[in-house]
């Protein structure tokens, strides 16, 4: 039996046992049901953040961060909804095909903060990029999935900050071990690098994720994620001190 099909029939017994409903609708039995599960968006586009930041290659969003997706991306990450991987990962898989990287592809995970992997035992971003990268392969793809950055100690939650804030929390937050790259250029010479992530939402993860691949010589393709935050104008009677924290976005995500 395939990995990809065994992950999933554990992950639907296991929450089977645990009484599941539907993510996106309340209805009782599968964590995502069919007619939810139907209804996913299948076209990602690119999805800019703004202000984007400076040199940030093309990142891509299978969906926006609101409705069905946006409770599948919480219900996973907080809730630990393992049978909702096999659908992130269709989604992130879309993302990562969009993104025309030339094979073969490394598919490279924003690292978690380390807090937060301990605390979930769990790495969200990773399972989903892992499952992506075996969709792709069954789908003919030269595709793996890689962790290949590490979060350097410091870095706090990310949800609430804004753009600038976030980028300095960032700043020089992630590195590639040495060893890691030793073996991976054995293997994967000329392997093309696309950044996945759950939500993108100002960009700036994806942006420290990109620069640390590139110090170390890798060549980012794109950017892959299964949602990005929809952007909107501040509301007119907004001072400007108030709207500072962060007018782009619509709300917060519960991003690493
Ligand atoms: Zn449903």
């Amino acid at each position: 039996m395939p990995a990809g099909l065994l992950d999933d029939l554990t992950d639907a017994l296991t929450d089977l046992l645990l009484g599941g409903r539907c993510v996106g609708c309340d209805r009782p039995g599968r964590v995502l049901c069919l007619s939810c599960e139907a209804g996913l968006p299948d076209r990602p586009r690119p999805a800019w953040p703004t202000p984007t930041p400076p040199g940030l290659v093309t990142p891509w969003a299978a969906a926006p961060y609101d409705g069905v997706v946006r409770a599948m991306v919480v219900a996973h990450k907080e809730n630990r909804l393992l049978a909702l991987r096999g659908p992130l990962g269709a989604l992130l898989a879309l993302a990562a095909a969009s993104t025309r990287a030339r094979e073969p592809v490394l598919l490279v995970p924003v690292p978690s903060r380390r807090a937060s992997v301990r605390q979930r035992g769990y790495d969200p971003t990773h399972a989903i990029t892992a499952r992506a990268a075996v969709l792709l392969r069954a789908a003919g793809h030269d595709v793996v999935a890689r962790r290949l950055l590490h979060p350097r100690p410091g870095v706090v939650d990310q949800a609430g900050l804004g753009a600038a804030e976030r980028a300095a929390n960032l700043a020089g937050s992630m590195c590639c071990r040495t060893a890691v790259l030793r073996r991976l250029a054995a293997r994967h010479r000329r392997a093309s690098v696309v950044v996945c992530d759950d939500v993108l939402t100002t960009g700036a993860t994806a942006r420290e994720a990109q620069r640390a691949l590139e110090a170390v010589g890798l060549g980012v393709a794109g950017v892959a994620t299964v949602a990005a935050t929809r952007r909107r104008l501040p509301p007119p009677q907004v001072s400007r001190r108030s709207h500072s924290a962060d007018p782009a976005l619509s709300r917060s995500p519960t991003t690493d």
